[in-house]
C-alpha cells in the first residue's frame, strides 16, 4: 500500500492555505474562488476525491451531505454545513451492503469559536485526520474489496459534532450497515519533546452510548463493560497493528474519549455503530484551539511546522490496513448465543451459518484481560462446545473465509 508522507504533507499544506476552515467562515462563491474559508476547503476536498476517482476509472462515488443547522450554542445563525465523502462500492453483491468508514473533520478553529475570519490553520486538528481520510481513499481506490469503504470528511466538529451527527443519523435512517467507523482527530504527532511517535492512542467506548435498558441490565449482570462492539473494533485495530508493519503501535485506551473532550466517533456511537478514535500519544494544548502568536517565548497555534508528516503517514497506514482487512473479511457471525440452560462447567456456543464462511474461530480471555488470549478454530459448523466454564472467561466468535480473512468478533448473548 503506497501511503505517501509527501502526499499527506501537500494535503495538509493545502488545507492550511484556506486560512480558516471555521464552520462559520466564508462559503460564498467569491471566497471559494479566492481560496479562503470553509467553502473553498470543501470544494477542494471534493475535487481531490474526484481526481482519485478519475485515476481508478470512476471507482469512487463522490457525494456531499449538506444541511442547514439551526442556530445553537456555538452557531449564531442558521448555517449550511457540508460533509464530503467518497464511496468505494464493494464488488461482491452479498457483501456490498456492509460498510466500513474512515473520517476526519475538515473544519478548524482558533481561540474563539466565533472568529469567522481570523487565522485558524488547523494543521493537526484536524488537517491530519482529513489527510488520513483522503490518503486512505487514494491508496485503497486502487484495490477492490467485497465490502464497501466510505471515506468521509465532516464539518461542524468544533461547533458541536454537527456534521458527524447529521451523517450518522442519515446512515441510521437509511439503514446503512456500518460495521466500523474510524475517527482520526489530532493524529499529527505534534513535535513536542514528550511525544512518543511510535504510538497512537485508540479510544473506545465501554458501556455503549446506545445501549437499551435491557442491554444495560445484561452488561451489569454478566460483566459486559469491556465488550461493546466498539471495543471489539479497538482490539481488531490492535491485531492489525501486530500483523502489519505500519510503523506505529496502537495503544488501546478503554475510555470513550479524553477528559473534557469529544469527537466524531461519539456521533456514530450514539446511533449504535461501532466507532473508535485515533489520537496522537501526547497533545500539546498550546497548539490546539489557540490564536497563532508568540507569548513569553511560547509559540501558540495549530501550525504546520508542529506536524510530523511521517507520523501521519504511519497512522494512515494503520487505518488503511484496518479498512482493507475489514472490507476483505466476511460478515461477523449472526445470532451468536451462549447456552445457559443448566449449570455446567463446559460452554456451548451456537451461531448462524453464512455462505462463504470456511471456518469459525472461538476466542476467549479471562474476564480481567484486556485482549483476546486464546483462539480455537472450528470448521464450517454452527455449534462449538469448549471444556471451559463460561463463568470464568469471556467468549466471542468470528468468521474466517477461505483466504484467511477474519471478521470482527461477536460476543454471544446468553440463551436459556
Ligand atoms: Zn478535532
Amino acid at each position: 500500500m503506497q501511503v505517501s508522507a509527501q502526499r499527506i504533507q501537500a494535503n495538509i499544506e493545502k488545507l492550511v492555505s484556506f486560512q480558516t476552515r471555521l464552520t462559520l467562515s466564508a462559503q460564498d462563491p467569491d471566497s471559494i474562488k479566492g481560496g479562503h474559508g470553509i467553502g473553498a476547503a470543501r470544494e477542494w476536498i471534493k475535487q481531490e476525491f474526484e481526481r482519485y476517482s478519475r485515476d481508478c476509472g470512476g471507482c469512487l462515488e463522490v457525494k456531499t451531505d449538506s444541511f442547514t443547522e439551526s442556530a445553537a450554542d456555538r452557531i449564531p445563525k442558521p448555517t449550511v454545513i457540508t460533509n464530503v465523502y467518497a464511496v468505494l462500492k464493494g464488488t461482491d453483491p452479498g457483501n456490498a451492503g456492509r460498510m466500513v468508514l474512515v473520517t476526519g473533520h475538515y473544519d478548524s478553529r482558533n481561540g474563539d469559536t466565533f472568529d469567522a475570519s481570523g487565522a485558524a490553520p488547523g494543521a493537526n486538528d484536524d488537517g491530519s485526520g482529513t489527510a488520513v481520510s483522503l490518503e486512505c481513499a487514494r491508496v485503497l481506490s486502487k484495490l477492490k474489496f467485497p465490502a464497501t469503504i466510505v471515506f468521509l470528511t465532516v464539518a461542524g466538529e468544533e461547533q458541536g459534532l454537527n456534521g458527524s451527527n447529521h451523517f450518522a443519523k442519515l446512515a441510521k435512517d437509511q439503514g446503512w450497515d456500518i460495521e466500523a467507523a474510524l475517527n482520526n482527530d489530532i493524529v499529527g504527532g505534534d513535535r513536542n519533546p514528550q511525544q512518543d511517535p511510535s504510538v497512537v492512542r485508540v479510544f473506545s467506548e465501554g458501556v455503549p452510548l446506545a445501549a437499551t435498558d435491557a442491554e444495560l441490565r445484561l452488561i451489569r449482570n454478566l460483566g459486559g463493560e469491556s465488550d461493546s462492539a466498539s471495543r471489539q473494533l479497538a482490539r481488531y485495530v490492535a491485531e492489525v497493528g501486530r500483523t502489519y508493519e505500519t510503523g506505529v503501535k496502537p495503544l488501546l485506551v478503554f475510555r470513550l474519549d479524553r477528559y473534557l473532550r469529544g469527537g466524531d466517533h461519539i456521533s456514530f456511537n450514539q446511533q449504535g455503530y461501532a466507532a473508535v478514535r485515533f489520537t496522537e500519544y501526547r497533545e500539546d494544548y498550546h497548539h490546539q484551539h489557540q490564536n497563532v502568536r508568540t507569548e513569553n517565548g511560547i509559540e501558540y497555534g495549530d501550525q504546520l511546522k508542529f506536524v510530523n508528516f511521517d507520523y501521519v503517514a504511519k497512522v494512515a497506514r494503520l487505518n488503511a490496513a484496518t479498512l482493507a482487512s475489514l472490507a476483505a473479511a466476511p460478515a461477523p457471525p449472526a445470532k451468536v448465543r451462549l447456552e445457559t440452560k443448566e449449570l455446567e462447567n463446559s460452554s456451548t456456543l451456537t451461531w448462524d451459518a453464512a455462505p462463504g464462511d470456511a471456518a469459525y474461530e472461538v476466542l476467549w480471555r479471562e474476564s480481567s484481560s484486556p485482549e483476546w488470549e486464546h483462539v480455537q478454530t472450528f470448521g464450517s459448523v454452527t455449534r462449538a462446545t469448549l471444556p471451559l466454564s463460561k463463568d470464568n472467561v469471556v467468549f466471542a466468535v468470528r468468521a474466517v473465509d477461505r483466504q484467511g480473512h477474519r471478521s470482527l468478533p461477536v460476543v454471544p448473548q446468553p440463551e436459556r
